[in-house]
């Protein structure tokens, strides 16, 4: 069966979010998108253009801990008998919102802290408790229910493969159809690069992860399968699967020689690099993916840091090689 989209608006405007329904004996979503009215009223909406009301909603699956996609199940819970699937990883974020959001939001300004002079911190980076809890509610526990990170998961009267892909999130997972070759992506694979947002491990101490070096060794998992169509968690169903993420990694690669290069010219500071490489998108986004392709140069061996006034700067290990 094949999963129907529903999109949904987000808090950013020029996004939309999909929930995926699977529709059968237990109709099924996957994701919910964020806790808005706006929101709300769309997903009757989408629906109700299916034939189905909340009421008959009796399973939403979560893909990972990010608000637009976890934001509305609460909400959900008080409308139907859903039960809402989240995965071990995820669990926490059901339950524990508020401490969860702190460490997530911690690690993110400590990298902030050392790689931005305060003025674009401020500007960029808004991602506390205080900004997303609006949009997002703690699940009742008894109407949880959790999976684990590898094994398989019934949608739909199918057998479907959890695999575990963290990257865009420490926490996600994507879901696969042998049978039929569908591949519910989450944010992990979409037509466009997802971002490797910055997030604590999932084990103590939480010390923050590299998400882009985990985002590619991702990728390689989902190389290994074989992918008939993909259903991402924002834009639209897509084939040729393999192609796309060859693509991205190139284009990856291709970014973090970029990254490289500047190093190597003398310019040493991230907000500087994010302006060379993304001249109109200087953003949170683009940030998050730079420190990422730094964390994998740095992996190489091929750059180092130092503090200076409080601010890392990165050189290039190379050039400081004596040859005799
Ligand atoms: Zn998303």
């Amino acid at each position: 069966m094949e999963p129907i989209q529903i999109e949904l608006p987000t808090i950013f405007e020029s996004m939309t979010v999909n929930t995926w329904l699977i529709k059968g004996p237990e109709p099924t979503l996957i994701d919910c998108g964020e806790n808005t009215d706006k929101l709300w009223n769309a997903l009757i909406n989408g629906l109700k253009v299916n034939g189905l009301g909340i009421t008959d909603i009796k399973k939403v699956i979560i893909t990972h801990g990010h608000l637009d996609h976890i934001g509305m199940a609460k909400r959900i819970t008080e409308h139907c008998d859903a039960t809402i699937w989240v995965s071990e990883y995820v669990y926490d974020w059901a339950i524990h919102l508020k401490m969860m959001l702190d460490r997530r939001s911690g690690v993110i300004m400590e990298v902030m802290e050392k790689n931005l002079p305060s003025k674009e911190r401020e500007q960029y980076f808004k991602f506390g408790y205080k900004e997303l809890a609006p949009y997002w509610d703690e699940i009742p526990k008894d109407r949880i229910q959790v999976f684990p990170m590898e094994g398989t998961l019934n949608i739909g009267e199918e057998e479907w493969e959890i695999i575990y892909t963290p990257g865009h999130c420490i926490n996600q997972t994507c879901f696969y159809n042998p049978k039929s070759g569908y591949l519910l992506s989450a944010d992990m694979l979409l037509p466009i690069i997802a971002i490797p947002i910055i997030d604590a491990g999932i084990k103590p101490p939480y010390n923050r992860v590299k998400s882009l070096a985990m985002q590619l060794e991702s990728y390689k998992k989902l190389k290994k399968l074989h992918i008939t169509k993909t259903f991402p968690g924002h834009f639209s169903a897509f084939e040729n699967t393999l192609a796309l993420i060859e693509k991205q990694e190139r284009k990856i690669q291709s970014r973090k020689e970029k990254c490289f290069a500047l190093i190597e010219n003398g310019i040493s500071q991230v907000i500087e690099i994010v302006h060379q490489v993304y001249p109109k998108r200087v953003n949170d986004a683009t940030i998050f993916m730079v420190v990422g392709l730094l964390d994998i140069l740095m992996d190489e061996g091929r750059i180092e840091y130092e503090e200076i006034d409080g601010l890392y700067h990165y050189s290039s290990i190379t050039k400081k090689v004596v040859f005799s």
